[in-house]
């Protein structure tokens, strides 16, 4: 469960039951002052047990220990309402901390399936479902906003805060110059790929997160330290397998218009997943739910670039190639 990366800094398991992600990395950094932790789990009892007896382990106290959040997203940031005491700092991003403050915008995710074909049955059940959801963090919480190029330092460490959207509007890495090592939350991962999902008309995700990709590329970096699964040396080579990854994607997807004009659930389900369910049909709700956002990224990239069109059928939205293109 924990694993000494350096000298005070520790990597600690925190599980995710049921997820494909099986569990999260959070990273602690211990120091006689203030420890600082790093992301932290969903906000359930699981999460919390193992975050608990991690620290105990490590004897670090929690009411000397701040956190930094990487992103939004309930497995990195719900646990950190019932960690904080009256003392704690939370360092988090301008972008996410805005959309925390709205509130989960259920709504606005529902109308926007709705538009892009997602089955009414099915909207239903993913309330019910949704980790993002259920696992979020409930309290009003008091955030200290950093920037690109802020620094957090504790003890040895100095760490400059390197912003990275695309998997959120505001998701933000960590960069300590000196040990050339990489925070890298979910922008980087190593056997598994980000999920770069879309539920709104905002915002283009999948062309943030490649030019985020392409910023940190040009980093001089030894060590990854990823959100998920384990740590890494191969950065600038990961990086490259990324871009192709949705390179390929973005093929994959004007074949399955090149077959006739479809929704984003239709081409969400037909496009490749790397999960062990033996169709479509089989996806758990969650899954489907990923799996659409992912497809609803890359519809929008093409769009922008203009290699697919949309236009309006009855209530709902329909994507074809630009045959002027
Ligand atoms: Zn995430």
């Amino acid at each position: 469960m924990i694993e000494e990366i350096l000298p005070n800094l520790y990597k600690i398991e925190i599980p995710l039951s049921k997820s494909p992600l099986k569990a999260l990395n959070s990273y602690v950094i211990k120091n006689s002052e203030r420890n600082l932790v790093i992301d932290t789990g969903w906000n359930q009892e699981e999460c919390m047990n193992a975050m608990q007896t991690s620290l105990r382990e490590l004897g670090v106290d929690i009411r000397k220990t701040d956190f930094f959040i990487t992103h939004l997203h309930a497995d990195h940031f719900g646990l950190v309402s019932n960690l904080m005491t009256d003392t704690t700092t939370i360092y988090f991003n301008q972008p996410d901390a805005d959309r925390f403050r709205s509130g989960f915008p259920w709504d606005d995710f529902v109308t926007f399936a709705r538009l892009n074909g997602y089955p009414e049955n099915e909207l239903q059940a993913i309330r019910q479902t949704h980790p993002g959801f259920m696992f979020r963090a409930k309290d009003d919480l008091v955030f200290y906003i950093l920037k690109e190029g802020d620094t957090i330092s504790i003890g040895d460490y100095v760490f400059k805060c390197v912003e990275t959207p695309g998997h959120t509007w505001g998701h933000m890495c960590l960069f300590e110059p000196n040990k050339k090592i990489f925070v890298a939350g979910d922008h980087i991962l190593n056997n598994i790929t980000p999920n770069i999902q879309l539920w709104s008309d905002e915002w283009n995700p999948l062309k943030e997160y490649l030019a985020s990709l392409d910023k940190v590329y040009e980093i001089d970096i030894e060590l990854v330290l990823p959100g998920h699964r384990g740590i890494s040396k191969n950065c600038k080579e990961r990086i490259k397998e990324l871009k192709n990854h949705h390179l390929r994607r973005l093929d994959e997807i004007i074949s399955i218009l090149e077959k006739g004009n479809k929704n984003a659930f239709q081409v969400a389900s037909q496009m490749t997943w790397d999960i062990t369910y033996d169709s479509w049909d089989l996806f758990p709700v969650s899954q489907k739910w990923f799996a659409t956002g992912e497809a609803i990224s890359h519809l929008k990239y093409l769009e922008e670039i203009g290699k697919i069109k949309t236009e309006m059928r009855g209530r709902g939205r329909v994507y074809s190639l630009n045959m002027d293109a």
